[in-house]
């Protein structure tokens, strides 16, 4: 697969001048805590694209999403907390505006100076944007002069804000978009070998497409997390009351006869998730009938340690168990370590894997950790995206 950045705008080729107006699409879909934002990691990482074009004096609208509002206005979703973090980052208020389009946000952006931020309202608040609908798209368009996709993390979705500006504007992808392309990109077609992907997490049916495309690039493939129960089931043995997803047995199976799924060896399970719970560690063919499997057990670590060290190029995506909670945190710990102290190219994506790196204190000791989610996964299945297609089929770019 070729390189997919080749062919996308860089911020170098927008016919910039002082003063005009650039639309920024930022993945701003950050956790809140008690009307605050919680961890400020997608704003901090668009700052670069943002003080470029404001160095340009481009009047910049900053235009992005926060959970799942249901198409209309909802104050519990609304931008202000994200707008207010950026102003203290930046040094300088960022207001918002008081919808996403319409009579109400043109005197906002009117009265915008270059080199000024202004906080487009959360663009899901407009039914139009799920939809991807044509008046939605141009109702955005019209105001803004030039289009920047600085939100890697939302670009599987294709969206009114994510494809629907490049039809219109010129249009460029930003710093940390290209940044996310260029390393994810190294995963699609390795020439380094041994490829190993770790994978963990929730749900096998949500990594299902990015197992079976990584089964087509991977040496091998080690799985941990809830996922590795309904492996455990499809090989016959009995896994209590860990989560499983009995429908998927039969894909797991399939999985398991390409000899390159590694399974864990021993599991630690326990009664009850807290902080106290009584963990313990048994083999995995013989688990307790009243007991949940909460992470990988030492043996299965050191195991999986041993192939990541090996690695001339790595993945890995999704905690192999529920670090979140201290007795069932080592395995994932394990993995973390192993992967800071592999000497291959290594990658870690996915929201809740890469806030584990980042909370052991590795995320320094890994070559990129993704902003991306899902987003990552599907690119690395599928090798492009729906916005960043877009940026590259713009008709008009220079
Ligand atoms: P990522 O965001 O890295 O892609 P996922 O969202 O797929 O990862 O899964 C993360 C969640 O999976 C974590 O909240 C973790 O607690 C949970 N998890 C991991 N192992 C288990 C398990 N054995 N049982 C229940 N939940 C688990
Ligand atoms: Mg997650």
């Amino acid at each position: 697969m070729a390189s997919a950045e080749l062919g996308i705008p860089r911020l170098e080729d927008l016919p910039l001048e002082r003063g005009r107006r650039v639309l920024v699409r930022v993945d701003l879909n950050v956790p809140l805590q008690d009307g605050e934002v919680a961890d400020d990691l997608r704003i901090t990482t668009a700052l670069p694209t943002l003080a470029w074009l404001r160095e340009r004096a481009a009047a910049v609208l900053v235009a992005g999403h926060l959970g799942r509002p249901k198409g209309e206005p909802d104050p519990e979703y609304s931008m202000a907390p994200v707008a207010a973090r950026l102003g203290e980052l930046i040094g300088q208020k960022v207001p918002v505006a008081p919808a996403v389009v319409g009579a109400k946000v043109e005197p906002y952006v009117a009265s915008l100076a270059p080199g000024e931020l202004l906080m487009l309202e959360n663009v899901r608040f407009e039914r139009g944007e799920t939809d991807d609908d044509p008046t939605f798209a141009t109702n955005l368009c019209e105001l803004a002069d030039m289009y920047v996709n600085e939100a890697f993390g939302a670009s599987h979705r294709a969206h009114a804000s994510i494809v629907g500006p490049p039809r219109v504007l010129p249009s460029a992808g930003g710093r940390l978009l290209f940044r996310e392309v260029e390393m994810l990109s190294r995963l699609l077609d390795p020439g380094e070998r041994p490829f190993v992907a770790v994978l963990g997490g929730a749900k096998v049916s949500d990594k299902l497409g990015v197992i079976d495309a990584l089964l087509q690039r991977c040496d091998a493939i080690l799985v941990g997390g809830a996922m590795m129960f309904t492996f455990l089931l499809a090989q016959g043995h009995a896994v209590g009351d860990s989560l499983v997803e009995p429908e998927m047995v039969d894909e797991c199976r399939r999985l398991l006869e390409t000899g390159r799924v590694r399974i864990p060896t021993d599991v630690v399970v326990a009664e009850e998730i807290t902080d106290d719970a009584e963990a313990r560690t048994v083999p995995a063919d013989s688990m307790l009938a009243d007991t949940k499997g909460l992470d990988i057990g030492p043996e299965t670590a050191n195991a999986f340690a041993d192939e990541i060290g090996e690695a001339a190029l790595l993945l890995w995506n999704g905690p192999m168990g529920v670090f979140e909670v201290a007795p069932f945190a080592a395995g994932t710990r394990a993995v973390a370590d192993a992967v800071a102290r592999c000497r291959g190219f290594t990658v870690v994506g996915g929201g809740d894997s890469a806030a584990a790196v980042r909370r052991f204190g590795l995320a320094d000791q890994v070559d990129h950790v993704s902003t991306g989610g899902g987003a990552s996964l599907e690119f690395i299945e599928h090798g492009d995206l729906p916005g960043l297609r877009a940026l590259r089929e713009s008709p008009m770019r220079a």
